[in-house]
């Protein structure tokens, strides 16, 4: 079909992309003019905080190795404060959407830029998006101030993913790209960076050898166009529900994208047949049912029953759902939602 109208807009940033360039980290830091970094990291990632730390030497204000899942306000308060306190002029998040998560946290309250150093898929780093969880509800907003001023992605710091957790995580990106396809606000460049991502070529090597540093690379750079497919478009029910799930019943962010994202897309699937299209020729495969093939065949959860979600809280996260609108090429009610994520739940074949 040809070419319709469309509005795009850019997002100010700098990349930096190969295996190797943490080294350039110093680099970057002078050129952006930033001279007291607090490095955030996750504290099982302490160790690579660390190094950050002493690779940026006395451009390092401290490490804060205190991020976790979903950006509770208590740790994003003690964030902001640390990062007061060591007179901090940015932060570099060095780790996955939790570790990004908590330095626009500190960016959202006090404006210090940030410098994402990607080790995950998740695409964070790549969105104006911040979000805080206070009382099982998760709060999400969107400001210019928090999106890093750049990002340094190198894939040998994805060698360390395992195996489970690398697939996950790409299927998480595979839902940025898919569901861009089909966003109201999509445009001709975020569906080829969509169909580009391609996420499921590097993954089968990732799994076969984590350290296989070309298949990390692809996979690393999918996650980069999926990251802005993100952040160029307004999600539809897909991150709707899985925001939610996160938030109410705090379970894990990308295994949960990887067990709703089948659903979803056979759900929308006959009202968004060029998404579908252009997924099938990225998968190799007919979409949705590949995706779903994608998650089998690599060993990935397909039920949120087995990340411990009860089924009795599926309908409140199907209210809770449908009471805020969003964008959807296909039109949802509660009783849709919640019939989804109860097939979700039992894992389910596809419609
Ligand atoms: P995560 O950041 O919580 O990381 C998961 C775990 O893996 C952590 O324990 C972490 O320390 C570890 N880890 C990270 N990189 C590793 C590596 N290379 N090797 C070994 N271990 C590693 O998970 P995530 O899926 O990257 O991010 C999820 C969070 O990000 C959610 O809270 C989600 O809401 C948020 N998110 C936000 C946006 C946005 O635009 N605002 C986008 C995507 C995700």
């Amino acid at each position: 079909s040809g070419v319709t109208a469309f509005r795009y807009r850019a997002l100010p940033m700098r990349v930096l992309f190969g295996p190797g360039r943490l080294a350039e980290l110093p680099a970057e830091l002078d050129e952006l003019g930033l001279s007291r970094a607090l490095v955030v990291s996750t504290p099982g990632h302490r160790e690579l905080g660390d190094r950050v730390a002493a690779l940026i030497g006395d451009r390092a204000a401290g490490v804060h190795a205190r991020a976790v899942m979903h950006v509770p306000s208590e740790v994003a308060d003690a964030a902001v404060t640390a990062a007061r306190e060591a007179e901090a002029d940015c932060c570099v998040a060095v780790g996955g959407g939790s570790t990004v998560g908590l330095a626009k946290a500190v960016a959202l309250a006090d404006g210090l830029p940030v410098v994402a150093v990607p080790t995950t898929y998740a695409g964070s780093e790549m969105t104006p998006v911040w979000g805080t969880t206070e009382g099982g509800v998760k709060r999400t907003g969107r400001d210019p101030r928090v999106l890093p001023v750049s990002v340094v992605y190198d894939p040998e710091l994805t060698l360390t993913m395992p195996p489970e957790l690398s697939v996950v995580s790409a299927i998480n990106a595979l839902a940025h790209s898919a569901e861009a396809l089909y966003a109201p606000d999509g445009s001709p460049i975020v569906s080829v960076m969509a169909e580009e991502s391609a996420l499921a070529a590097g993954l089968p090597r990732v799994v076969k050898d984590p350290t296989d540093v070309d298949g990390r690379s692809d996979t690393l750079y999918g996650a980069w166009l999926a990251g802005a497919c993100l952040g160029a478009t307004t999600m539809g029910l897909h991150h709707k529900l899985c925001h939610t799930l996160g938030g109410a019943l705090n379970l894990p962010h990308a295994p949960t994208h990887t067990v709703v994202l089948p659903y979803v897309l056979a759900f929308n699937a006959g009202r968004a047949p060029d998404a579908m299209a252009a997924l099938g020729r990225a998968l190799g495969r007919p979409a949705p049912g590949a995706v779903r093939d994608l998650a089998v065949s690599l060993g990935a959860p397909t039920s949120l029953r087995e990340l411990g979600a009860a089924r009795e809280d599926m309908a409140g996260v199907a209210a809770t759902a449908a009471a805020s609108p969003y964008g959807n090429p296909r039109p949802t009610d509660e009783g849709q939602i919640a019939d989804l994520l109860d097939r979700a739940w039992a894992g389910a074949e596809l419609e």
